[in-house]
């Protein structure tokens, strides 16, 4: 038996988490059975740990949508017991049971070896969130990062906060949008230059086209945001849109792609092919200081869950949560 956050459907109709004992027969097939070290809090979490916003399919759940710990059995050549890997995506944590349980059973094809350089927690202190920040700048950088300052949306929040510090990491000017004022000392500490207010961002003109800006930017937020942001991107610059913290409408018009060439780029992190995965990763570990990485760990337990679940869904939580799942 070991320990997992179960969400339950009541019969009311309404969901429960809870940390209850479980055992290795109800985890779902897959040839590999990790012993899960750490896991995280992410936006799809925090769904999932609450009614599951049409993530979850069926019930009990264990969410957990990434987890890094170590091989305890394998039927695939390429895993052996002892081998350290990762997880993220292919909606681990949202149609199958996930990383918030002391063991999780997926498919081989799923993990990647944890790279070189990295522990299991500091695998997880990136996570999905830190993951999807460096695709994002993989994505800017093939289409090339403009002059002047690159904007980060949400710069407080996970995807922002690992974002902001690998731009200015890799040299380039950080400008963080928040909505908390209060966070400016720790942006400033991630390595951004500039601090602007959200309202700043959502409070402009409206006007399709402003004064050419951002030399690309990190959206993590949608919406108003996203729409405000494309007005303002330098000629021939690139927007890497990640998330919808802010909004799932995009009230915006075509003028910013007819007149000044903005390129809007999807990032997806949960359908990436192995390759991509291994080359982020790996990027991951010699472009993220792990000192910043360190400044934006928020400590969890299994208990801890349900909050922060509510919290992050609130925009409330800062940096990254990681969840010791033995602890
Ligand atoms: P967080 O909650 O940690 O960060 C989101 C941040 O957005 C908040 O901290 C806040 O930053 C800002 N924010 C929240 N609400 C609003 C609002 N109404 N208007 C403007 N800004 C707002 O989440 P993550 O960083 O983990 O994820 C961010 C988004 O990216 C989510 O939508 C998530 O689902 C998505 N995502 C997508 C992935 C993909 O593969 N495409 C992978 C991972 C995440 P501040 O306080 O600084 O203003």
């Amino acid at each position: 038996m070991f320990k997992a956050l179960l969400v339950e459907k009541n019969d009311d109709g309404k969901t429960s988490a809870s940390v209850q004992e479980i055992s290795t027969d109800q985890l779902p097939q897959g040839d590999v059975t990790v012993a899960v070290e750490y896991s995280t809090v992410n936006y799809k979490d925090g769904l999932c740990i609450g009614p599951g916003g049409g993530l979850v399919r069926t019930y009990p759940h264990v969410p957990g949508i990434d987890f890094a710990g170590t091989v305890e059995a394998s039927d695939d050549d390429r895993y052996k017991p002892g081998d350290k890997v990762v997880l993220t995506g292919w909606r681990v944590g949202e149609n199958r049971w996930g990383g918030y349980a002391e063991k999780a059973r997926v498919k081989a094809d799923m993990l990647v070896p944890l790279p070189e350089g990295l522990t299991t927690r500091q695998a997880m202190a990136v996570g999905t969130a830190g993951f999807t920040a460096m695709l994002a700048v993989m994505a800017l950088e093939d289409h090339g990062i403009k002059d002047g300052p690159v904007l980060v949306t949400g710069a407080a929040g996970g995807v922002g906060s690992v974002a902001t510090a690998i731009l200015a990491n890799l040299g380039h000017q950080v400008a963080g949008v928040t909505g908390r004022p209060e966070t400016a000392d720790y942006l400033t500490a991630l390595g951004a230059t500039q601090i602007v207010a959200r309202e700043e961002i959502n409070e402009t003109t409206k006007r399709p086209l402003e004064t050419e800006t951002w030399g690309g930017c990190v959206d993590a937020v949608g919406g108003d945001m996203l729409a405000r942001v494309l007005g303002q991107m330098q000629y021939g610059a690139s927007v890497a849109a990640v998330g919808l913290a802010g909004g799932a409408n995009l009230p915006a018009t075509v003028v910013p792609f007819l007149l000044r060439g903005v390129n809007l780029l999807g990032i997806d992190s949960v359908m990436q092919p192995f390759d991509n995965r291994q080359r982020a990763w790996g990027r991951i570990a010699t472009d993220l200081p792990m000192d910043k990485l360190e400044s934006m760990v928020v400590p969890a337990t299994l208990s801890d869950l349900p909050k922060l679940g509510a919290d992050i869904l609130k925009g409330q939580v800062q940096g990254r949560v990681v969840v010791d799942v033995t602890a």
